[in-house]
């Protein structure tokens, strides 16, 4: 039997147990205790010239995203094609319609010139975007710089998907700082986790007051329960807040291990043609929550799906790249300007497993896996 590798794996080995003993013994497990205003605390820290809200998924924090960026039935909201689905199921949520926009092939993100391209021809089309959903991508930040310029050009503000990038970092500042507003999610198989839980970052104290407020079923401060408009329930809870404030702790090493892991595996396969990485924007440095390869099928021999199957064979887990939200089966209906590019990449990607305590031997086994699939083709 072969030891098995898990994909991802979040890591345990901090304050976590203490925390959520002290959170148990004080009693206060749901959105009231102390554990919830020292994690957002310790995250503006990192944000430095940003503050949090923190909520219960990545997935709501888009959508109270997206209420407070007044997005609602009718209108259009730009996306990144190349993403999770819940990049854009709020737009859906909110009765606006979602535009989908190819990536590029250096860092797989949004790409700048379709983006402008798309604004332009919806534009004439009558429709200015109301919005647009940029994402950070497996950690990867994307080309803040060429997408604010174009979002101040046309006026059309940048949401920012980091759910993926927290500890990212774009020409000095974290990723999630770039947007009018900005999203983490802390969910499960992220790069730290508090179970399931996300945040809403924003420098405008107008919107995280917004968003506090509406997070918590829009309660007036009063001794009995009024509400002026309808609320959510997003906050997130105690016990969860006592898990994250433990993860933050460790941000720094979480990323310094996965970056390790990037870069091992790029020495490793350096001498095998039709294996590439996708490529950081200057100055900037992705988390690396996931490795993700790209698979030369007429070089190599052999293709993605050929590579998945043979490492889960060997007890290896790795996972297809997203597939794009314009190729989505929900999404039919959807517009979408560009060509080809998130297409190949979801076709010749696989991520690769990626935990920060990953160790070289692991890693040497993965590439002993594709040198048997090479010595196969090439019999
Ligand atoms: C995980 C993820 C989300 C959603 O976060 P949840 O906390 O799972 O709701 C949104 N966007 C992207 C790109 C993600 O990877």
């Amino acid at each position: 039997m072969y030891k098995q590798i898990p994909l991802s794996f979040p890591s345990f080995n901090g304050n976590e147990s203490l925390y959520t003993r002290q959170a148990i013994d004080s009693g206060h497990l749901a959105t009231y205790g102390a554990f919830i205003g020292k994690f957002e605390r310790k995250l503006n820290t990192k944000l430095r010239t940003h503050e949090s809200v923190v909520l219960n998924s990545g997935t709501s924090a888009l959508h109270l995203a997206m209420v407070l960026m007044g997005i609602g039935p009718g209108d259009e909201v730009i996306c990144q094609s190349f993403t999770f689905c819940a990049s854009a199921n709020p737009i859906v949520y909110l009765g606006a319609k979602p535009v989908f926009v190819d990536s590029e092939s250096d860092t797989w993100n949004i790409s700048p010139e379709l983006l402008e391209d798309a604004i332009l021809n919806r534009i004439s089309n009558g429709k200015k975007p109301k919005a647009i959903v940029v994402v950070h991508l497996f950690g990867m930040p994307a080309k803040m710089n060429e997408i604010l310029e174009i979002s101040r050009k046309y006026n059309i503000p940048v949401l920012e998907d980091a759910a993926e990038a927290v500890g990212s970092v774009y020409e000095g500042e974290m990723c999630g700082t770039f947007g009018q507003i900005g999203v983490y999610s802390f969910n499960g198989n992220k790069i730290i986790t508090t179970g399931g839980g996300g945040a809403l970052i924003s420098d405008d104290t107008n919107i995280l007051q917004k968003a506090r407020h509406l997070s918590t079923q829009a309660r007036e401060d009063l001794p009995y329960y009024q509400h002026l408009e309808i609320g959510y329930n997003y906050k997130m809870n105690n016990l969860a807040a006592a898990v994250g404030l433990a993860q933050l702790e460790k941000l720094e090493n979480q990323v310094k291990s996965r970056r390790a892991v990037n870069a091992r595996y790029r020495e490793l396969f350096k001498d095998i043609p039709g294996i590439s990485f996708h490529t950081e924007p200057d100055s900037s440095q992705s988390n690396y929550w996931l490795t993700a390869i790209l698979i030369n099928s007429e070089i190599l021999g052999f293709d993605a799906a050929c590579l998945q199957k043979s490492l889960s064979r060997h007890g290896i887990e790795s996972r297809y790249l997203w597939k794009p939200l314009h190729m989505q089966p929900v999404f039919a209906d959807a517009q979408f300007y560009g060509g080809k590019t998130a297409q190949n990449l979801f076709e010749n990607g696989l991520c690769l497993p990626s935990s920060a305590d990953l160790k070289l031997e692991d890693q040497e086994r993965i590439l002993a896996v594709i040198k048997k699939e090479l010595a196969k083709s090439f019999k």
